[in-house]
Parts: structure tokens; sequence; C-alpha cells
């Protein structure tokens, strides 16, 4: 259909990216990206009516998304034109153009296209040996100075590999090391970075991930190293497991931000203060670096209410922390009795039925839920009265 609309409008339209990837591989994908020789905003008007959705358009970039109700999102973006300005559209000119267009993509797997319009519909656009990485399941850049270009395109390859089982090519390897290295990312911000590695940690930790990620040091993007000795594999397998368990049991946990904070340990608090990111997330990722008084005192049995009194303060991330990284069966003991027994406590009186005694809010409020929650701890009172 959007090819029959393409031809309508003369113009030339193209599926590519990810989608035509995962289509090879057999795999779904909700993404679907449409770049179109020129103007795109033609197209998008007319496949809006076609299939009466919403549009979203970006004036500014010239590109459009709709948005299905069953999680289906088509994205239009116009090839680059500017660089290859001839009027009349002809089949070489726009040959041309999505050359450029795909050029400029991350590997060889995500640099391939099929063209929509009738006349050469379904025909695959491979420039760069895509099909033959993607047999061989490798990511492989499309040239040397790719990585130099836009690092995070390194984070994005580990993405890939990490979920698609692949293998980095040898020479793609040693770049993206390189470049890691040895690259002035002065103009890169840490906003970008972060945005990647919260894509990469919103997947499951596997093994070839952690493997990456020893050869490929991209986490020095934001000045992380990993700590000699910690046993990265057996610390994830115990986060993704807790993961499982509070998403069983309901509680919503930032999974991205405890992947990352894994890894943290070697950094001080001051570098994690000018990153980009909401205040919430730099508590949790610098939490376990101030966490060792806690942790000396959390090593020993403690009762209900000294347990809930040094804990409530702390976000659940921050427990999951200590829990996955302090390594000691006491602490982890004493975390799991707060989470499971303790922590969800809900006291039978609000502050409605406070203000229903006559009671004006204020500290005396406070004063009177810790005496209240402090007697349910002790079994004096209980929940439901
Ligand atoms: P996913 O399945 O995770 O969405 P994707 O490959 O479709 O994977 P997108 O982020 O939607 O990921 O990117 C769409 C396409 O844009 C990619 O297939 C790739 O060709 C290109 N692309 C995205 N980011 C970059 C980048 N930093 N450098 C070069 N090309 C990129």
């Amino acid at each position: 259909e959007i090819g029959a609309i393409a031809d309508k409008s003369q113009i030339r339209a193209y599926l590519i990216g990810g989608i035509i990837r995962d289509l090879l591989l057999g795999k779904g994908n909700n993404d679907i990206d449409i770049v179109v020789d020129g103007n795109p905003v033609e197209l998008i008007k007319q496949l809006s009516d076609f299939f009466s959705a919403k549009v979203l358009y970006n004036e500014q970039f010239k590109t459009g998304s709709i948005k299905f109700a069953d999680g289906l999102n088509i994205d239009l973006a116009g090839t680059r034109r500017e660089n290859y300005h001839y009027p009349g559209a002809l089949p070489e000119v726009t040959e041309t153009n999505i050359f450029e267009d795909l050029f400029r993509r991350d590997y060889t797997i995500n640099a391939l296209a099929v063209a929509l319009n009738s006349d050469k519909w379904g025909r695959m656009i491979d420039y760069f040996g895509g099909q033959k990485d993607l047999a061989e399941k490798k990511l492989r850049a499309l040239h040397r100075f790719s990585f130099l270009d836009d690092p995070t395109r390194v984070i994005r390859g580990i993405r890939l590999a990490s979920r698609l089982k692949f293998d980095f090519e040898k020479e793609t390897e040693d770049l993206a090391r390189e470049a890691v290295l040895a690259g002035d990312f002065s103009r890169l911000t840490s906003e970008r970075i972060i945005k990647e590695l919260e894509l990469l940690f919103a997947e499951k930790i596997n093994r070839r991930l952690l493997g990456l990620i020893k050869n490929i040091p991209v986490f020095k993007l934001l000045g992380i190293e990993l700590a000699e000795g910690v046993d990265y594999w057996q610390q994830s397998t115990r986060l993704e497991s807790w993961l499982e368990y509070l998403k069983e049991k309901n509680y919503n946990i930032e999974e991205w931000v405890l992947r990352l904070a894994l890894f943290t340990d070697k950094l001080k608090k001051k570098d994690i203060v000018d990153w980009n990111l909401k205040e919430r997330y730099k508590d949790i990722l610098s939490f376990y670096l101030t966490a060792r008084d806690l942790i000396e005192t959390l090593d020993n049995d403690l009762d209900d209410l000294r347990l809930v009194d040094m804990l409530n303060e702390y976000k659940l991330e921050e427990l999951v922390i200590l829990l996955v990284k302090s390594g000691k069966v006491m602490v982890e003991k004493n975390i799991r009795r707060y989470i499971n027994e303790l922590k969800g406590i809900e006291l039978a009186i609000s502050g409605f039925d406070l203000k229903e005694l006559g009671l004006n809010p204020g500290p005396v409020y406070k004063d009177i839920f810790d005496r209240v929650y402090r007697a349910r701890l002790k079994g004096e009172v209980s929940t439901h009265q």
C-alpha cells in the first residue's frame, strides 16, 4: 500500500534499517522505518489519510511518525537530499541518495533497504554486504572512521551483538576499542551516552555482553572502568533474579539503572554529579560508593525496629544494589526480611482520620504515625482494627 501511495505521489520510498535486519532474521519488529527520496511531507499526509491514523510531524527535521493502537509505529524521513540535489528524481539519482543515507548508518546489517515502489517492489539494496554479514552473524562497521564519527555506535553494537548473539567482525572490534581508548569525545554529551546505555541495559545482561565490555571498554565514554576482581557475572545473575522476583511482587523498579550501577564501583561520587541525569538516578548510581558504613551495620543481627529505622529512607533500587554487591549473607538476610515483611506495612490510620479527630496537620502527625508504626511492629496493634 505504501508503495502504491508513493507511486501516485511520484516519490521513491524504501523500507530501511532495523526492520529489514529483523525480517531477514525472522524476528518481529514494531518499528518500521521508511525513507523517501526528497521531501516526505506529501507521503506522510497521504498515509495518514489512508490509515486514518494520527501523525506526529516534525517541521524542523521533516520527519513524521504514525502510531497505531497495537504498538506499530511507522517513521518516515527524507534521504539527505541537500548533497545530491538533482531535480527530476531519476532512478540513478535516487540510488545515489539512498546510498548516502545508508552510508551514514552504523553497521552493515542495519544498512539494508528494500524498494517499495511498484516498478522495483521488493528489490533489496545492499551496498555493503549486509546480507552476508547477517548470515555470518557479524557486526561490521561501514568504514574506518565510523566510531570516531559517532562513538555511541559502539554501545549500539554491543546491544545488537548481545541481543542477536552476533560477534563483532575482528577489524570492527579493533576499531571500536581504539576509538574508545584514543578518542577525544568532548563533543559528546553524557546525555547521549546515557541514552544509549539506557537502551543497552533495558535488556538482561548475558555473558556475551560482559565479554564485550571487557574487550571494548565502552564505559570509558563516561569515565567508568571495571573493577578488578569483581565477579560481574555472579552479580548480574543475582541482580536478574532479584529483578524477576520484585517484578512478580509488582514492585515498579528502574531496571536499567540497576544494571548500570553494577559497574560504577570505581567511580567517585563527584564523577557522577556532572552527568546529565535525573537526581534520582544519580543517587542510585552513586549509592554503593558511600554505603560502606551501612553495610557494616547491616552485617549484624538487627531487630525489626532497628531495621526499619535504618532502611526506611532508602530507595528500593538502592537496597537491591546492596543485596547484589555486598556479598554478605547477613546483609542479604536483613534486607530480604525488610523488603518481604516490613517495608510494605500499612497503618490503619491516615491523615484523614487524624483530621477527623480535630487535629491540625503538622509535625504532630508524623509523631503519631511513628508511634503507631512502632506499636504495629511490636505487635501491640494490628493493621486491621
Ligand atoms: P531496535 O530494534 O533496537 O529499534 P534499530 O536498529 O531499529 O534497533 P533504531 O535506534 O530505531 O534501532 O535505529 C534505526 C536505524 O537507524 C538503525 O537500524 C541504523 O541503521 C540507524 N542508526 C541509529 N542510530 C545510529 C547511529 N548512531 N549511527 C548510525 N546509524 C544509526
